[in-house]
């Protein structure tokens, strides 16, 4: 038909109708494949995990990644508190500090999550830490530590990861303390106090020579030095980033401290109160002066279960002060009504009303009964 438009001319003859032969399988496949193209942007939009990471699995990357800046890993940090975001990180660099030879991920997951079977896992001071949080929250931070430069992984280690020299320095300035281990490479405890008496130092040597602490010695070398405590000359060189320049100013003085330090915490670990692994977060966040109702949402944890561990926590450390999780005016209130014949804690609980918890009458409870049975061995009522 004619037409002043132009439409469209066939190159070649057009086939009959009755000949016509389609390849149904190949437009079959051509149709599901566009369709399934939609279906992946439509589950992007919908998708609850890591973004970043769903963009990898699409182009055939299946590597788990969590970026910790698109939307979903946002939100996932942000339903934990600071306080837990900061215990998990902590966490996870002290459980990884303990591996010498690196560890791989797999393992730091089940360790802290307490899922491991294996024996010689299940008995580190650490294990099942995190039990109290969601996979996912682990990872986040995780792949946050990973991203921030604090653990690395070692590809020609079998992909193990390590705590960075920054991680190492972020655990002693957090202040960390270990349980009991004797096979923990290093202590932080140790390390944190030998640390700062090595920055005195350096303040004090810096002044001597008028240089600025930096050119004296360097915070990472100083954080190595605290970590693996050379006793002579000839270790402290090989300790990475020393020199002789930097002995003659500091060296001698880095040495005496280093021993004066290492004999006296020899001392302090024989008299040392055993806490098991299993309490040691709540004790020492206790130490640190911290309430019940901040150690429960810093551990995920209800109220009940942390008084709970305090109250054993109350029988092992018989001196710990208790002021950070009752005050004295309450406790002093629920100690009259135990005088009265109120011993037992629902009876406590109905004399006392609302305005007392279970979680503090069960801690004044824990700390009257251990206290009163220890008078004169260094037990303390108040
Ligand atoms: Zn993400």
């Amino acid at each position: 038909m004619p037409s002043s438009k132009d439409t469209f001319r066939l190159l070649v003859p057009r086939i009959k109708s009755s000949k016509l032969q389609l390849n149904s399988k190949f437009i079959d496949q051509n149709y599901n494949n566009s369709f399934n193209k939609l279906k992946q942007i439509e589950n992007y939009v919908y998708h609850t995990d890591c973004r970043f990471e769903y963009i990898l699995k699409y182009f055939g990357d299946n590597k788990e990644f969590k970026c910790g800046k698109c939307d979903n890993c946002l939100k996932m940090s942000e339903s934990l508190s600071l306080d837990a975001v900061q215990f998990v990180n902590e966490s996870i660099l002290k459980a990884i500090c303990h591996f010498k030879d690196g560890v791989s991920p797999v393992h730091i997951f089940t360790i802290m999550m307490g899922t491991s079977k294996s024996d010689i896992y299940q008995k580190l001071p650490f294990f099942g830490i995190c039990a109290s949080f969601k996979y996912s929250h682990i990872k986040s931070v995780f792949n946050q530590l990973l991203n921030n430069g604090y653990i690395y992984e070692n590809k020609s280690k079998a992909k193990r990861i390590f705590v960075t020299n920054k991680g190492y320095a972020s655990l002693i300035e957090l202040r960390l303390i270990t349980g009991e281990d004797e096979s923990t490479p290093s202590d932080p405890d140790t390390d944190l106090e030998l640390y700062f008496k090595l920055k005195n130092l350096r303040e004090k040597i810096a002044l001597k020579f008028t240089q600025p602490p930096y050119l004296i010695c360097e915070d990472p070398v100083l954080v190595l030095l605290a970590r693996l405590k050379p006793k002579t000359r000839e270790e402290f060189l090989e300790v990475e980033g020393t020199n002789e320049r930097m002995f003659n100013k500091i060296g001698e003085d880095v040495l005496s401290v280093i021993n004066s330090v290492t004999i006296v915490s020899d001392e302090v670990k024989k008299k040392k109160i055993v806490i098991p692994s299993h309490l040691y977060p709540v004790y020492q966040m206790l130490k640190e002066g911290k309430t019940y109702k901040e150690i429960a949402s810093t551990k995920n944890q209800s109220e009940t279960t942390i008084s709970m561990q305090i109250e054993e926590i109350l029988g092992i450390d018989i001196a710990l002060d208790v002021e950070p999780i009752i005050t004295k005016e309450r406790f002093r209130q629920i100690y009259h009504r135990y005088k009265e014949g109120f011993v037992e804690l629902k009876d406590l609980k109905t004399k006392l009303g609302e305005n007392f918890s279970y979680p503090e009458i069960r801690i004044f409870l824990a700390r009257f009964k251990h206290s009163d049975s220890n008078v004169g061995k260094g037990g303390k009522l108040y």
